[in-house]
């Protein structure tokens, strides 16, 4: 047969660094400078990332999103409060309890949400399930941008989310893994879909957009950011020679190329869900926006896709994920859908399959 599968879509971090990432890092790596932060590559960063959030936020840097999560969210919860949050998140479903462990106790409170997504009516459920002494004290609302199921919220959403938070005292927490795929998708500026739409504190990923390692925490309200790197030490997550983990951040956001990654993955998306679509048995899952394409296929299809080489991760409800980066060529899609289309032919026309 053809050549090997050497692009997989299992996971958008199964991906290499963009090359501006990597010229960014390598040029950091000149001479000796400050450790700690105090070097002026990771001033450039924090002041690149003010300067596409059109805002003076504070600005950190920390190794992974979970840490990012784990610490902001401990920020701004006492042990006894909790965080209102979609059932598919991936503080609840994917941190190992990092974020009740740095907060000290605090409690997550998911129930389902349609497409990943959660609405005021979820707010208002959990600020008005209990209000007494035994119960811990909704504090944060968390929203995941673009969502753990590939839907991406708009600007009129976090709108009406944030102003639900408001009404009853709660602060807005965002993991943005995927921002990227957000504004990418929307259209909307980096600060439409944060801090103007009320998002006190975001999570912004690089690692899945086309980064190496490292993800930034950004403080739109100053204030509490407040001794956030006591917090990070203690956590294990200041990097001595922390220009390792800012410099890429310079090449990441240089031209728009984090845009211009996002676009990408999003487009492969886009375009692999026109094929899945188009191949009778198979179905998708949830509204493709971002990057991700979730796929109900018969159970031999997927084993038919297993055995030609291909990985996927199947955790959620048994579909199949299918996940597009910065680098995933057309012909990966295409091979993929082509074995698809293939398994599915075969399956379809087998007397002995019984439906
Ligand atoms: C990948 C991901 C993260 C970060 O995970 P780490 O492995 O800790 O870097 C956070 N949130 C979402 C929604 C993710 O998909």
């Amino acid at each position: 047969m053809d050549t090997a599968i050497d692009q997989q879509l299992a996971s958008d971090n199964y991906s290499g660094a963009c090359p501006e990432v990597m010229a960014a890092l390598f040029n950091a790596n000149h001479g000796y400078v400050s450790s700690y932060g105090e070097d002026s590559w990771t001033q450039a960063a924090c002041d690149r990332i003010r300067e596409v959030f059109e805002t003076d936020c504070e600005v950190f840097f920390v190794f992974n999103g979970t840490a990012a999560n784990a610490l902001s969210l401990a920020q701004l919860c006492a042990p006894f409060h909790s965080v209102i949050a979609a059932d598919v998140a991936h503080i609840e479903t994917d941190e190992c309890g990092a974020p009740e462990f740095f907060s000290g106790g605090s409690k997550i409170l998911s129930r389902t949400a349609v497409n990943g997504k959660l609405t005021p009516e979820d707010i208002h459920y959990w600020v008005g399930k209990r209000s007494d002494i035994h119960y811990p004290k909704p504090r944060v609302v968390t929203l995941t941008q673009s969502t753990e199921l590939g839907t991406v919220y708009t600007v009129e959403e976090l709108q009406a989310l944030s102003e639900a938070a408001r009404n009853c005292g709660l602060a807005v927490q965002m993991d943005g893994s995927r921002f990227a795929n957000a504004v990418a998708y929307t259209g909307a500026s980096p600060a439409d879909l944060s801090w103007r739409s009320g998002v006190d504190v975001l999570a912004l990923g690089g690692t899945k957009n086309g980064g190496m390692i490292g993800e930034a925490v950004l403080f739109f309200r100053r204030k509490l950011g407040e001794d956030f790197a006591y917090r990070c030490k203690q956590g294990g997550q200041l990097a001595s020679k922390l220009r390792f983990l800012s410099a890429p951040w310079l090449g990441l956001l240089q031209d728009s190329r984090w845009l211009a990654n996002a676009a990408h993955a999003n487009a492969m998306a886009a375009r692999l869900a026109q094929q899945l679509a188009a191949i009778p048995g198979v179905e998708l899952r949830f509204p493709v926006e971002a990057n991700a394409v979730f796929v109900n296929l018969p159970g031999p299809v997927q084993t038919g896709l297993l055995n030609r080489g291909w990985h996927f991760y199947t955790f959620i409800g048994g579909s199949a994920r299918l996940m597009c980066s910065w680098n995933t060529r057309i012909e990966t899609i295409d091979r993929f859908a082509a074995d698809c289309a293939e398994l599915a032919g075969e399956f379809n026309s087998d007397p002995a399959v019984k439906r």
